[in-house]
């Protein structure tokens, strides 16, 4: 087909309209579209209200070669992008089972089954329609023909957004290998972008992204005529310059490296957790078979119960506070004894918003590490909201367990 050169971005969602979010979707497309050639005329947005979405993709869709769609695309009531695109373009609408099989762990995270069935409506592709796999979280882009050219549906969220509208315009532009991801914790996502670039060089034949969630920093490199050999090629070597901190090259998460680490090495974990209450481990145990390596662990938010089920000494407590070096050795040695685990790690810090005070302030957080070599305690400081602040615990939390374990 002639590539298109026209293009119309419609963004769906009612927080946009009613100026409860602020559309940055279309500026980012704009931009990109633009950059390869494509002359966007138009661009809307559109209330979460299928009637009138399916007007605007009826009227865009005899009007222009591209219609980019972002938003809607969720698993709840209000996501109706995918229903009024497939009426606008006179299609039906069949649930894909490879997409559905991936979502059975989201799914079964909601306690009620009418919210679980929902989840599978991100598995509802549009007949004929490609389908660009999720790069961040669950819902997939979908390109469909229309008489003149093509729609492509991506997910609102811009984080999700951003890899699938590249992955559609490398496509587009011929270039066929897929995206190698290095996944990396440990190191900011501009040193990690400046050790790519210095790999990369100048050429132009690999496109580079860096995606960062708390924590957790994906390298990506797209096609863009290098062909899949060089692009593993610069993939390796991105990945040794960035040494330790590149924990996976092949879609792993930091849990998973972890357990398999501690699989391969015969090293069984456990977990001791104030702050993040219990989030360390549940990382742990969402991935299926934890069981053969993690034995478990104690969230213990109270100074009593840190005494009483890791016997933390109450003088460490008193005199250096529970987010100490000294109460975070004590906890993971704790829970190293109580649980017989070789490996364990500990997590002790002040989320806030509240609990900050001058020498400690909201975002410090305290990790202590024991294993059969004896303990060591790290100390990290966190910006950011508590939110944040816990999920940068998890991720730093998984990624010492890594790092204390022997490499592959
Ligand atoms: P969705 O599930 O696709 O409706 O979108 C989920 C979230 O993505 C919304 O609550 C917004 O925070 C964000 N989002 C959606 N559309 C846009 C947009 N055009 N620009 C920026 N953020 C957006
Ligand atoms: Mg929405």
């Amino acid at each position: 087909m002639i590539p298109p050169t026209d293009a119309a971005i419609v963004t769906v969602g009612t927080e946009l309209v009613r100026g409860l979010a602020v559309d940055t979707n279309t500026s980012e497309i704009a931009r990109a579209l633009s950059a390869v050639g494509i002359e966007v005329r138009e661009a809307v947005s559109v209330p979460d209200d299928r009637a009138s979405l399916t007007a605007h993709l009826t009227r865009c869709g005899a009007a222009y070669d591209l219609i980019v769609v972002t938003g809607g695309l969720g698993p709840t009531h209000d996501d109706v992008t995918r229903e009024a695109a497939a009426e606008a373009l006179g299609v039906g609408i069949t649930r894909d089972p490879r997409l559905a099989s991936g979502l059975q762990a989201v799914a079964a995270r909601h306690a009620d089954p009418r919210a679980a069935e929902q989840v599978f409506r991100q598995a509802d592709v549009l007949d004929g329609a490609r389908v660009l796999d999720a790069v961040l979280g669950t819902a997939p882009g979908q390109v469909v023909r229309t008489a003149r050219g093509e729609v492509l549906l991506l997910p609102g969220p811009p984080r999700e957004m951003r890899p699938l509208l590249q992955t559609y315009l490398r496509d587009r532009s011929g270039a066929r290998s897929e995206p190698v991801v290095l996944r990396c914790a440990g190191r900011s996502e501009s040193d990690l972008q400046m050790a790519a670039q210095d790999v990369l060089g100048d050429r132009d034949d690999i496109e580079l992204t860096v995606l960062a969630a708390p924590g957790d920093v994906r390298v990506v490199l797209f096609d863009r005529g290098a062909g899949a050999a060089a692009l593993a090629l610069a993939g390796a070597a991105i990945a040794q310059r960035v040494g330790e901190a590149c924990y996976s090259t092949d879609g792993r998460s930091l849990a998973e490296v972890v357990l398999d680490l501690a699989r391969a090495a015969r090293v069984s974990v456990a977990t001791a957790e104030s702050c993040t209450g219990g989030l360390v481990s549940g990382a742990l145990t969402e991935v299926p078979g934890a069981s053969t390596v993690f034995l478990g662990g104690a969230v213990t938010y109270t100074d009593d119960l840190k005494t009483t089920v890791l016997g933390v000494d109450p003088s460490l407590l008193e005199t250096f506070g529970a987010v100490s070096d000294a109460v975070a050795r004590a906890m993971a040695a704790g829970v190293r004894d109580v649980t017989g685990a070789d490996l364990a790690v500990s997590v002790t810090g002040i989320a806030g918003p509240d609990g900050g005070s001058a020498d400690k302030p909201v975002g410090t957080v305290w990790f202590g590490i024991a294993g059969p070599d004896g303990v060591r305690a790290e100390m990290r400081r966190f910006s950011g909201d508590r939110h944040s602040v816990r999920e940068r615990s998890v991720t730093t939390a998984l990624d010492l367990l890594r790092r204390a374990l022997p490499p592959e």
